[in-house]
């Protein structure tokens, strides 16, 4: 384990192989074929883009973006459905037409929780089984930690990632 700062005066415990490699595969989008927890500012913003009504679902007590069945073969899970966003060209319709996405999608492949009072981040059990983009480059995550871990994570009381649809 490893404490690293991530922003000024934000330390997070780092509890992944610090030599732990990522760049993001094109056309993988295996991380968007799922529902989204939104915390509670990511679901306010969301508002300014898209209806709540129609994007959102809640699941014991938590609000998510919901998933959808696509009609097309790629970029869908197993049941033909994936996140309400993720557009028939397999990009986020929210970062793609509003340069924003929920803070989940950032931290994705990593997993973040709260112990102690301390912030720790590994890379989700998920991500080690499906995502495509782990030790392929020499990016190595630890050096990156600010691309993936939003400062609002150090407010939140609970950010537990592990939350899912
Ligand atoms: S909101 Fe966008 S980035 Fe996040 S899972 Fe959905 S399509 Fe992917
Ligand atoms: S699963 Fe990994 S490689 Fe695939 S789209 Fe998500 S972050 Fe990129």
């Amino acid at each position: 384990m490893k404490r690293v700062e991530v922003h000024p005066g934000r330390e997070a415990i780092v509890e992944f192989d610090p030599g732990l490699t990522f760049e993001c595969v094109d056309d993988c989008t295996w991380c968007c074929q799922h529902g989204v927890l939104l915390y509670e500012e990511d679901f306010a913003n969301l508002a300014d883009y898209a209806d709540l009504a129609e994007t959102t679902t809640s699941f014991r007590g938590e609000e998510f973006v919901r998933r959808e069945g696509k009609d097309r073969e790629e970029h869908v899970d197993e049941d033909g459905a994936a996140c309400y966003f993720l557009r028939d060209d397999g990009l986020c319709a929210l970062h793609a037409e509003h340069g924003w996405k929920p803070t989940r999608c950032s931290i994705f492949p990593l997993a973040v929780r709260k112990r102690d009072g301390d912030l720790r981040v590994d890379v989700r059990e998920s991500a080690r089984e499906h995502c495509e983009g782990l030790d392929v480059s020499e990016r190595r995550l630890i050096d990156n930690l600010e691309a993936f871990l939003p400062e609002l994570l150090w407010e939140l009381d609970d950010p537990d990632t592990r939350r899912e649809l």
